[in-house]
Order: C-alpha cells, then sequence, then structure tokens
C-alpha cells in the first residue's frame, strides 16, 4: 500500500505563446514528505519519488504548490485555488468535496524567476498553501490546483493548471493511551533541612488529551485519539536516585515499575492501549523520562515532546542515533549527515500541520538524544506507518462513513469472553482468567521484596518482560505443585543504556522489578519461589530462597458501597480485615456487566476511597473492591448509576506548548471525548474565540469527529483561545493560553 508515486502530466499553460507562471508541483504532507528529493538528498538511496510517505487517513493535509515564472520578467504575484475529489467506493465515482479550497493566509505569493530550492522548500510563504480538513483525508483522492496573475490574470482562465496523480489513503491509525494517574505525596528533596513535603494531584484525562497534542501532530496518527484513564495511584518517593549499575535505573524507579504493574494488572493487562504514567507537574525527578519502564511509557503533565518519546519506545522505536546509542539501522542523510555517520536527522523538510513551522532535513529526530528533539524524522515515520500498537485498519471502498472508535471501557473482542470458545481455531484469542499475580522486587543481595499478591481476573499477560531462572509455586498440603508460573523479570532500562542485547537475556542479576502470574487453582497451603539452576551431574537443582504459608481465612467483607454527590464518587467498606503480611484494597468497574473490568484504584489502606466521576462512564456501573491479604483475595460488588457529566474536552492547538508567528495559519483544533458520555453523539454548536471575539466557523457536528479550523494568528503577545460547545442540555467552556511572535528567521 502507498499513494501512487510519481509524477502526473506536466503542466500545461493555456496558452503557451504567452510564457506565465507554471506550477512544477505540489506536496502534500501531513509531518514530513519527499519533494523533488534529488535536488537537496546527494545519496541516491535517500532519494524517493514525490509525495511517497504515505498518508494516514482522519488527519488533515496541507498542499504546497510550487510555482515558477520563466517569463524572465520577476516579481509576478500570484494567487490560486484547489479542487479536491475524492472516490470512496467501487465503481469509482469521483466526488469534489466542499467548495473549492482557497489558500491560506497571505493567499497571494510573489514568484522570482531565480529559484532556490532550499529557500523556497524552507518557508511556506514561498508557496500557494492549502488545508484539506481531517474529514477529507480517506479512501482516494485527487487534487487539481488552478494559478492565475493577480494583477490581469483571470481565474477562469488560470495560467496554469496542475493535476495530481492518485492519492490512496486507506490506512487508519489511532493513538490509543491509557494513563495511569499518579499523584504525589512526598518529600521535596530541594527543600530544608528538614525537607518539607509536597502534595500533587494526580492528573486527569483532559491532562493525558492536552499532553498528547504534540504525539498527535508529529506521529501518523488521526487527529482523534482513544483516551481514557486506568485509574490512579499514589505515589511517595521522589524520582531521584542514582542508577544501580550504568545504563539501570535507581531503586526509586524500579519500585515505581512495580507498582505501575499492579494497575495493569487491576485493569486487565490489556495489549490494546498503550499505558501511559502521568506524573504531576513539580514531581521531583531527575532526569525527565529517565527510565523505560515493564510496557509503561511514563512522564509529567505537559511535557509533550518526552510524551511522543516514551510513546516511540511503546511503538517499537529504539533511539535516533544522537548522543545515546541507537538504532543502527538508522540512515545517514547526506549532505547532512556525514556519510556511514547518521546523526538523528529528519532527512527531508518535515511541516507542522498546526502552523506551517518547517523543519529542515538536518533538525533533529525527538527519538534521539540532541536538543532541540524537533520533529519525526523520514525513518521514524515510516516506522510508524502501519503500525500494530497505533491499532491499524485499512479502510474499504464502499464502507463508509468510517467508523468511530472502540469504547475504551471495554475490554476488546480478542479478550475472548471466557464463556463462548474460539470461533475460529487459529485465530489469536487470549482469555482472561483467574489468576494469582506476585508483584515485588528482587534485590541486589538477592532478596525477595514482595510488593503485592492479589487474585485476580485479568488476562495472563506481561508485556515488556523477561523469564528468569527463578519459578513461583502454589503448594498443597503436602507440598504438592498445584500451580505455576515462571518469574517475570520487568525491563527497566536507563535511556543511555545501549540495551537491545541485555532486553532478551535471561540475566537474574539484581535489582530488578518482577511479576508472577500463574493459574488460582486453589487457596493452597503455600506460595514460594524457587531458582532451578542445573548441576554439575546435569540434574536439576531447586533451591529455595522465597516462601509465605497461606493466611488462616480469607478477609470477610462486610458492607461496601459506592455514592455520589456533585462530581465525586465515594467508596467505602467495612469487614474483618487483619493478616500478617498486610492489608491492601483496590477498586474496578464494570460497564458490561462483570465481562470487562477497568482499574479505578490500587494500593489503598483506608476503609474508603474519593474519586473523581468526570473520569468514569455515565450509566449503570458494577464496582468491585478487592481485598488483598497477602495470600488470598475476597471481593464484592455493588451496583451505582453514575450520573450524567460533560466529555473530556482538549483544545490541543494553540495551547502553551509553542509559540506562532502572527499572520500565520493556526489550526483551532480539539477533541471531544466522548467515552465516558457514549450517549453525547452530537453536538449543537461550537464557538471559538480567541481573546473574547468569535473566529472560524462554528457549527454542529458529531461527537466522533475532532473540531477544527485555520485562521490566521493574531497580533504578537499572550492570548486566549475560548472553545464553547453545546450539547442538548447543557453546554461546556475550555480555554488555553498560547503566545505569538513575529516571523524573524
Ligand atoms: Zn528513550
Amino acid at each position: 500500500m502507498s499513494n501512487a508515486p510519481g509524477e502526473s502530466g506536466p503542466p500545461n499553460p493555456t496558452n503557451p505563446t504567452i510564457p506565465g507562471p507554471k506550477i512544477d508541483g505540489i506536496e502534500i504532507t501531513q509531518g514530513i514528505q519527499y519533494y523533488k528529493s534529488d535536488m537537496h538528498l546527494t545519496d541516491p538511496s535517500d532519494q524517493k519519488n514525490d509525495n511517497s510517505v504515505m498518508l494516514v487517513a482522519s488527519k488533515p493535509a496541507w498542499v504546497r504548490v510550487y510555482v515558477s515564472d520563466f517569463s524572465g520578467s520577476g516579481g509576478i504575484t500570484v494567487t490560486g485555488e484547489l479542487i479536491v475529489e475524492r472516490n470512496s467506493q467501487i465503481p469509482p465515482i469521483w466526488k469534489r468535496v466542499d467548495d473549492v479550497m482557497g489558500p491560506l493566509p497571505s493567499e497571494t505569493i510573489s514568484v522570482s524567476s531565480v529559484f532556490d530550492y532550499a529557500t523556497v522548500r524552507s518557508d511556506i510563504s514561498s508557496t500557494l498553501n492549502f488545508i484539506i480538513p481531517q474529514r477529507y483525508l480517506s479512501y482516494n483522492l485527487r487534487l487539481r490546483a488552478n494559478i492565475w496573475q493577480v494583477d490581469g490574470g483571470n481565474k477562469n482562465n488560470p495560467d496554469a493548471t496542475y493535476s495530481s496523480p492518485l492519492f490512496f489513503v486507506m490506512l487508519r491509525q489511532t493513538l490509543r493511551l491509557r494513563g495511569i494517574m499518579i499523584s504525589y505525596s512526598g518529600i521535596d528533596p530541594n527543600s530544608g533541612p528538614p525537607p518539607t513535603t509536597m502534595n500533587l494531584d494526580a492528573p486527569t484525562t483532559e491532562d493525558l488529551q492536552t499532553t498528547a497534542a504534540w504525539t498527535l501532530t508529529a506521529n501518523p496518527v488521526q487527529s482523534q485519539g482513544s483516551f481514557s484513564s486506568a485509574g490512579t495511584m499514589d505515589w511517595s518517593t521522589p524520582l531521584t536516585g542514582i542508577a544501580t549499575a550504568p545504563g539501570g535505573c535507581s531503586t526509586e524507579w524500579i519500585n515505581l515499575t512495580a507498582a505501575v504493574a499492579q494497575v495493569k494488572t487491576n485493569d486487565g493487562n490489556r495489549t490494546d492501549v498503550i499505558y501511559f504514567g502521568l506524573l504531576p507537574i513539580g514531581t521531583p525527578i531527575q532526569n525527565v523520562g529517565g527510565c523505560a519502564l515493564n510496557g509503561v511509557s511514563i512522564g509529567l503533565n505537559r511535557d509533550q515532546v518526552t510524551m511522543a518519546h516514551e510513546i516511540g519506545h511503546a511503538a517499537g522505536l529504539q533511539h535516533a542515533p544522537c548522543n545515546v546509542p541507537g538504532d543502527t539501522n538508522y540512515p545517514a542523510y547526506e549532505p547532512y549527515d556525514v556519510k556511514d555517520t547518521p546523526n538523528a536527522s529528519l532527512g527531508e523538510y518535515g511541516l507542522d500541520i498546526n502552523n506551517g513551522n518547517i523543519h529542515l532535513p538536518s533538525a533533529k529526530d525527538y527519538m534521539g538524544y540532541c536538543f532541540p528533539q524537533e520533529w519525526i524524522s523520514l525513518y521514524h515515520q515510516k516506522k510508524l506507518t502501519d503500525n500494530k500498537n497505533f491499532g491499524r485498519e485499512q479502510l474499504e471502498l464502499s464502507v463508509s462513513p468510517i467508523p468511530g472508535l472502540p469504547d475504551p471501557f471495554v475490554w476488546p473482542e480478542y479478550f475472548q469472553d471466557p464463556s463462548s470458545e474460539e470461533p475460529n481455531p487459529g485465530d489469536i484469542k487470549i482469555k482472561p482468567q483467574n489468576i494469582i499475580s506476585i508483584i515485588g522486587i528482587y534485590n541486589k543481595n538477592g532478596q525477595i521484596e514482595i510488593q503485592s499478591i492479589m487474585r485476580i481476573f485479568t488476562l495472563p499477560k506481561i508485556t515488556g518482560a523477561v523469564e528468569t531462572s527463578f519459578e513461583a509455586r502454589l503448594l498443597g498440603s503436602k507440598e504438592e505443585i498445584l500451580s505455576k508460573g515462571p518469574l517475570m523479570r520487568l525491563e527497566t532500562f536507563g535511556h543511555e543504556c545501549d540495551c537491545e542485547k541485555e532486553k532478551n537475556s535471561k540475566n537474574s542479576e539484581g535489582p530488578f522489578a518482577f511479576q508472577v502470574i500463574m493459574p488460582d487453582v486453589e487457596s493452597g497451603n503455600s506460595l514460594n519461589i524457587v531458582d532451578t539452576l542445573t548441576g554439575n551431574d546435569g540434574g536439576q537443582i531447586v533451591n529455595e530462597i522465597w516462601t509465605r504459608s497461606a493466611t488462616k481465612s480469607p478477609p470477610k467483607i462486610g458492607s461496601f458501597s459506592v455514592e455520589v454527590s456533585r462530581d465525586k464518587g465515594l467508596a467505602k467498606w467495612e469487614g474483618e480485615f487483619s493478616s500478617p503480611y498486610g492489608i491492601k484494597f483496590s477498586l474496578q468497574f464494570s460497564k458490561d456487566k462483570g465481562r470487562s473490568w477497568n482499574s479505578l484504584a490500587v494500593e489503598l489502606e483506608k476503609n474508603e476511597h474519593q474519586f473523581n466521576i468526570n473520569e468514569i462512564p455515565v450509566g449503570d456501573l458494577v464496582f468491585r473492591l478487592l481485598v488483598h491479604d497477602g495470600f488470598l483475595t475476597s471481593y464484592k460488588d455493588t451496583q451505582t448509576v453514575i450520573p450524567k457529566h460533560p466529555p473530556i474536552i482538549s483544545i490541543l492547538n494553540p495551547n502553551d506548548s509553542q509559540k506562532l508567528i502572527s499572520g500565520r495559519p493556526m489550526r483551532l483544533y480539539a477533541i471531544i471525548n466522548t467515552a465516558t458520555t457514549p450517549n453525547l453523539k452530537t453536538i449543537n454548536f461550537h464557538i471559538w474565540q480567541i481573546d473574547g471575539r468569535q473566529v472560524g466557523d462554528g457549527g454542529e457536528g458529531l461527537t466522533n469527529d475532532p473540531l477544527e479550523t485555520w485562521v490566521a494568528a493574531p497580533g504578537t503577545g499572550d492570548h486566549e483561545c475560548t472553545l464553547i460547545i453545546g450539547y442538548e442540555d447543557g453546554k461546556s467552556i475550555v480555554t488555553s493560553k498560547f503566545t505569538t511572535i513575529d516571523y524573524n528567521r
């Protein structure tokens, strides 16, 4: 699958006897694109056909129309129009979309008779620019551009016309993030002595969305993302320790890895989402994104580029080689790099669809450690296209409109319904099941420190983990093995680590976080962890390194209730809870009567927990209290109706992440997340305001579609953007702050 590359027919001036401006070609880009790459990339193996970077569906594209003037007079001013035709069916019927599109501000360009590739390519003011909104970016497209001179030209008899080849936009990809919302209450290492404590609230789904703006823009994913919360988790230790080994992580990060594994297990250990641990702004942290955790990316609220970098790892990217060992296949893009010396260069001209800012081919890819981590490279753009971690889907002609996103609070189909058999043998389906999860630390002295033992219904899958020589076992009264599972080392690597080899080794040297998952077959008499070694005579030596005997009886839950007032929910419980190993509570909820379970909170020690109802779906929910006594788990369910609340809306652009250039195009871009308000299918109106004045168009629409429109960025200074959205029975108002500056390259 690719866009049909190559050139179309030559431009055809309507009156060939009078030399006039002509169209050299067009570039259609969603982030980075090839255009006349032989005019700047000197290694033929780096050169590709125009527009051969594949477009993805439901993400806007910029069309740059390149104009030249061979009349020799120089200094003519031209304008133009773009006609977009789309086909979504078989046999093809081409339909013109919307009105004819006019160019973005400043709407005209002055064409010089002197052509300099780098000058023209590196500034949007050298080309006539058009936007194709995300709603038209799908199925098959073809474009036609017309240009005419502002002085003496005629729109109805254009000086030049250019018809594009066909573009096949049949791949849709979606960023599906599941936030692990971490609060921080602990010491402030920069205070004192004596040190004071700080209490920082857990970020919310709105924060997750806003922080993802840059990821959604730079990466080949559709404009709408799927965002949901996997609940909250408290953290109380500064993430400031020193790595335990070169390329390793500090003890604090290893402990955080183990804690995050509990949330994932409480949330079903899903593989259809990217788990992202979001720390509050101000969390004491030594180097942001200091460690890659097991299948979980982690970063600070609003740290947008770090989020993209961590999600890149989650989607299988290694580092771009620049101040860090990286992907050995990353190319050198000559002349920007020295031959055979890759240096994290982008390789082509990047364009930010939010504002038209150009990123030069010599700028650095965000997966490297050269700063600024400016944009996505050709190499990583390709790796992230057709990527299973972005839920790739092939669109089908004649299946229109494009289906919406799956409900993030319902386990996907491949979580096979436990009551049914696999429908087609060979389909890869994994069954959630009752398991015993053991999570802990194997420390540097070779001792096991248990953090959590849970019996829970979840996917029996540990992502980002490697088998060790250890095994955990559930034993019966005669020491017979009732159940067992390998002890998996949860990968926790320092960012500077060149760990590709290490990641696959069975290295059992501490310290590391681990998790065991084994079938929960019966209560059992004891749990142990053994090291299985091969002796000199070839026989197996089993060395017990940890054991725990059963508690006398499971925890007895008396009452469990969930009450709602205003936007807060309060879960409360009572019972007979005591254990030599300590008692821990966790909470889940289900919106489909117990088929799918979502994490609400873990590691609770009090007999109540307050939560924000805006983060969970409206309607009839089953809540589950799980009481873990270190050996057995008891649970109790209660039903509660979560009342109506607003959807989760974020303005993704403009926001405080970047400075915009006054007078240049600016995308107004917001998403309405109705995962928690599934009955809200349409909005009645939406109004965009800049500094209190209405701009752009507004109107009704489907909540599934992101809201976007383009306006000229206001004069230099600080500004506020406001979005007002009206529904049948209420409205939401969200704001964002941004700054504009003068163009001054
Ligand atoms: Zn990294």
